[in-house]
C-alpha cells in the first residue's frame, strides 16, 4: 500500500514543497518563495496552498518540517535564526497541522538531509556517516553509531561553528573563526572583496575558485584558504566520529571536485590516518532532494 508524507524544505531565501511516497521517493515539489517580511504564518499558508492538490490526491499520512535551527523539536518553534528574523515563537508543526490536519514534525535542515541520504542517498547501510551541507552557512547531519545525533534538546550538531582559530574572522554567531567563518559561501565572497582592497558586490565562490584556476593571486589564496579550513574542519570530525563516509551537498559541493586533491592531502596531516584510512568523503547523489526525502522519513518514524 502506497504510504505518502508531505515535505517541506524551509530555507531563507525559497521553500521547497514535495509529496513524497515511501518507497518510491519524492513524487512530486514545489518551490515557494520564503518572504520573510511576511511573517511564518502567511508562508506556512502558502506551502498549505502548494500541498491541496497532493492533499485531495493522495492518502497523506504525515508532515515533516527540515528548518534552519536553531530550533526546538517538541513544540515546532524557531529560535532566532538569523536569516529568519522575526520568525520565533510560532509553532510551525501545530500552525500546519491546524491547516492541513496532518501530524507535523519539525527538525534541524543538516538532520533531515541525513535522514534522506540514510534512506534513499549515499548513506544507505551505514551506521556512522556525517552530511555536511556546503553553502551561506555549514550545516552537519551526524549519523553516530545508528542514531541521530541531537543532542539533549535538539540544538546538536553544530559543527560549522567549532573555532578553529579563536583570532579568526567574525562569525554570524558573534564568535571569531568558525568553520563557517572561513568557509561559508558569503564569509569566504567577503574576505576576497577585502582582499582586494575594494567593496564591488559580492563575486561567488565558483567564480573564485575559477578565477583561481585562471592564475589570479587573489582568488588564489582565498582558494587555499578555504582549502585549508576545510580540511581542517573534515579532520576535526574524522578524528572526534571515525564516521564511514562524509556526504557532501548544497550549493558550493559543486565546486568540490576543484579542491578535492589538495584537501585530501591536507587531511593526511588534520586527521588521524587509521580513521582517515576508512572514511569516504563523496558528494550527495540526491542534491536538493535529500532534503525533502529526510523530511519525510522524519514524519514516518515521529508518527
Ligand atoms: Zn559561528
Amino acid at each position: 500500500v502506497d504510504e505518502f508524507f508531505l515535505a517541506i524544505d524551509l530555507g531563507g531565501t525559497n521553500t521547497k514543497v514535495g509529496i513524497v511516497e515511501k518507497t518510491r521517493g519524492l513524487i512530486d515539489s514545489k518551490t515557494v518563495s520564503t518572504i520573510v517580511k511576511d511573517g511564518p504564518e502567511r508562508a506556512a499558508k502558502l506551502w498549505a496552498d502548494a500541498a491541496r492538490p497532493w492533499l485531495e490526491k493522495h492518502k497523506v499520512l504525515a508532515c515533516g518540517i527540515g528548518s534552519p535551527g536553531p530550533l526546538e523539536r517538541g513544540t515546532g518553534v524557531l529560535h532566532e535564526s538569523p536569516n529568519l528574523p522575526g520568525w520565533e515563537n510560532f509553532s510551525f508543526t501545530e500552525f500546519i497541522r491546524k491547516l492541513t490536519g496532518l501530524p507535523t514534525f519539525l527538525d534541524k535542515d543538516a538532520t533531515v538531509a541525513a535522514l534522506g541520504e540514510w534512506c534513499f542517498g549515499e548513506g544507505r547501510g551505514l551506521t556512522d556517516f556525517i552530511v555536511v551541507t556546503l553553502g551561506t552557512g555549514i550545516g552537519t547531519g551526524v549519523i553516530t553509531g545508528g542514531h541521530v545525533l541531537r543532542g539533549s534538546k535538539g540544538y546538536a550538531p553544530e559543527i560549522g561553528h567549532m573555532v578553529i582559530d579563536d583570532n579568526g574572522p567574525l562569525c554570524n554567531c558573534g564568535r571569531h573563526g568558525c568553520i563557517e567563518a572561513f568557509t561559508g559561501a558569503t564569509a569566504a565572497a567577503l574576505r576576497y572583496n577585502e582582499s582586494r582592497g575594494y567593496s564591488s558586490s559580492l563575486v561567488n565562490i565558483a567564480e573564485i575558485f575559477s578565477r583561481a584556476q585562471k592564475g589570479e593571486l587573489a582568488a588564489g589564496k582565498i582558494m587555499s584558504q578555504w582549502s585549508k579550513s576545510m580540511a581542517v574542519a573534515l579532520g576535526n570530525m574524522i578524528n572526534i566520529f571515525n564516521p564511514q563516509k562524509i556526504i557532501l551537498t548544497g550549493g558550493v559541493s559543486k565546486n568540490w571536485t576543484i579542491v578535492a586533491e589538495e584537501i585530501q592531502k591536507i587531511l593526511l596531516h588534520e586527521a588521524f590516518e587509521p580513521s582517515l584510512k576508512c572514511t569516504e568523503i563523496v558528494l550527495s547523489k540526491l542534491g536538493n532532494d535529500g532534503a525533502l526525502l529526510g523530511a519525510a522519513h522524519l514524519a514516518q518514524t515521529q508518527l
